[in-house]
């Protein structure tokens, strides 16, 4: 059983430090949302999680299967079994879904085994038809080219679908704080609910309560000024959709 440990997580962009010792465990097989109020750092912990490269670690550490993924670069982090969703997916035109899929999937072998001739096309079309049979999508989809004049909910949709051909152990998805219309949102929460189990880790992060009437986290974590002010349950989100966030501000000193 594998677990996401973050540690005294400090980060700046630019002169500005945003993480200010962020501590957070994320065990494989719960999952576990990160809420909080705007310009707190949600997203920049996401962004660090994938190694963008304005995002600066003065401190702290992220420990995976022993590593500090942190001194990785991005694609090995994947290699090694984290799913980081994009927040805004590039679109690759000329592209198929499905070509870009067995192109993730046999770079993730080859990295494990240099000698891997990659997944055999059978082998791939099922695995392709029985996600997506278990994620509700129609099969044309995958022909699609990537993100090529998707809408919202169909970016979403192939994120979802990269997760699960790619089986992590790990996922972090990072919802936009605006414009995630109730369809985007229906497809991530019906996704992370049909593939969550106890192989998978997922940490969504998160603006709105709402999602959370969608998927029912095993732990829920708010985010004030760059650091965890609390966690709970389910019933935490309850509280804040009631009573919003003042009564954490004192703690944050804001
Ligand atoms: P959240 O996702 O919780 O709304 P963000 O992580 O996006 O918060 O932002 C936290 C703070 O970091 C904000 O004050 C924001 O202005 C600043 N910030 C984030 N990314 C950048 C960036 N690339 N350049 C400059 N400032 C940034
Ligand atoms: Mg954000």
């Amino acid at each position: 059983m594998s677990e996401l440990v973050i540690r005294n997580l400090h980060v700046r962009v630019g002169d500005k430090e945003i993480l200010k010792g962020l501590d957070l465990t994320l065990p494989q097989g719960e999952v576990h949302a990160i809420m909080g109020p705007n310009g707190t750092g949600k997203s920049t912990l996401a962004y660090t999680l994938m190694g963008h490269p304005n995002y600066e670690v003065t401190e702290g550490e992220v420990i995976f299967k022993g590593q500090n993924i942190l001194e990785l670069p991005p694609e090995e982090r994947a290699h090694l079994g984290i799913f980081l969703a994009f927040q805004y997916p590039v679109a690759i035109p000329g592209v198929s879904l499905a070509n870009f899929l067995r192109a993730a999937i046999n770079a993730k072998r080859k990295a494990l085994n240099p000698d891997d001739e990659g997944i055999p096309i059978a082998e791939f079309r099922k695995l392709l038809m029985d996600k997506m049979r278990l994620l509700n999508m129609d099969p044309s989809f995958a022909g699609r080219y990537l993100n090529d004049g998707f809408s919202g909910g169909e970016k979403k949709r192939a994120e979802i679908l990269q997760m699960a051909m790619l089986e992590p152990e790990i996922a972090i998805l990072d919802e936009t704080d605006s414009g995630l219309d109730i369809d985007a949102l229906r497809i991530v929460s019906e996704g992370v609910n049909a593939l969550r189990g106890p192989d998978l880790g997922v940490l969504v992060i998160t603006h709105y309560q709402r999602i959370l009437r969608y998927i029912q986290p095993d732990k829920v974590h708010i985010m004030m000024d760059g650091r965890i002010v609390e966690s709970g349950g389910p019933e935490l989100a309850e509280h804040l959709e009631e009573h919003g966030y003042d009564w954490l501000r004192e703690r944050v000193g804001a």
